[in-house]
């Protein structure tokens, strides 16, 4: 395992069979009433957020307090970030407390990355604009995991707004790390261009949807948008939405929130048994506690540099 979480190219299929199985192990911690255990005791989390979240910042933040770490969470609005303070001396101020890991989430691609080379703390990528969000394929992979046992060839179309969405890539690799057929189904406009080089079909309609296993709904990312790539979200929901005559009887429906009701998904489908929206939450803090688990305190990470080295002398 590498020392920073960055992409779903950080792992290796072995890496993520061993944060599932660890997940499954802190879903018994989270059926105890006292939801809580000594492994983080002494260590620092910071949770840093430069752009906005509900559930990655939250489920981050109970993962870090069960395991018993000192958590910080900062979000940019706020913080010396609105007095001009640039991201790299951020950075270098917050590793000052020696920090073991930085939950970081930014509105800019590669972000994450540029902080790793910034501090000795783990960095977990809580999302860079539209490139990655690597947890969140990870809790989607534990949470389809509990319906279907063996992913292996399992069929997944993800619907909708593919080129803003760091969600459809992260979970591009990671469905098929694990052995999935993905298919990304949306309007031309909006799939990137050359998307296939990582391993999926691309379709511009829903037929042939009917066959999949699990729908994969996407939001539209409106504030990522820049031009305008739907003549309208009538026209889209028209063709894309996702509603009780599209979702087959059998179909899983899963979709990473927050929801645009009435756009990519319909009421109905939102409440029916077959969505595991609710559920994708709940895993999020058990594997955000087995991938804290992982980097601070797990195996030796592969990486030369330990993750608090001894201090040289002068
Ligand atoms: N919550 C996810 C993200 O932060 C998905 C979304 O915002 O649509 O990327």
């Amino acid at each position: 395992m590498k020392r920073h979480l960055l992409s779903i190219d950080d792992l290796t299929r072995e890496d993520i069979e061993r944060i599932l199985g660890r997940a499954e192990s802190f879903a018994e911690v989270s059926g105890r009433e006292i939801k809580k255990v000594p492994t983080l005791r002494g260590r620092t989390v910071i949770n840093l957020f430069y752009e906005a979240s509900t559930r990655t910042s939250s489920s981050f933040e109970i993962a870090a307090k069960r395991l018993s770490a000192d958590l910080v969470t900062i979000k940019s609005a706020g913080s010396s970030v609105d007095k001009g303070e640039s991201l790299k001396d951020t950075i270098q101020t917050l590793s000052a407390y020696d920090p073991a890991a930085i939950v970081f989430r930014s509105p800019a691609a590669g972000a994450a990355g540029l902080v790793a080379r910034w501090t000795q703390a783990s960095v977990i990528n809580a999302g860079d604009g539209k490139r990655e969000h690597p947890t969140q394929a990870l809790l989607d992979l534990y949470t389809l995991r509990r319906h279907r046992r063996n992913l292996d060839g399992l069929k997944i179309w993800i619907v909708g707004d593919v080129l803003h969405s760091r969600v459809a890539r992260s979970n591009i690799l990671a469905f098929t790390r694990m052995g999935c057929r993905v298919t990304v189904c949306g309007p031309p406009t909006l799939i990137p261009r050359g998307v296939e080089a990582l391993g999926c079909d691309v379709s511009a309609t829903l037929d042939g949807s009917q066959d999949a296993d699990v729908i994969y709904a996407l939001r539209m990312q409106h504030e990522r948008m820049t031009g305008s790539f739907v003549p309208s979200l009538r026209e889209y929901a028209a063709q894309y939405q996702i509603n009780a005559r599209r979702l087959g009887a059998g179909q899983l429906l899963m979709h990473p929130g927050p929801v645009n009701r009435g756009v990519e998904l319909s009421a109905e489908v939102i409440d029916s048994p077959q969505a595991l929206i609710t559920e994708q939450v709940q895993s999020g803090v058990v594997v955000r506690m087995a991938v804290l688990y992982e980097l601070l305190a797990g195996a030796p990470t592969s990486t030369e540099a330990p993750i608090h080295p001894e201090p040289q002398p002068a």
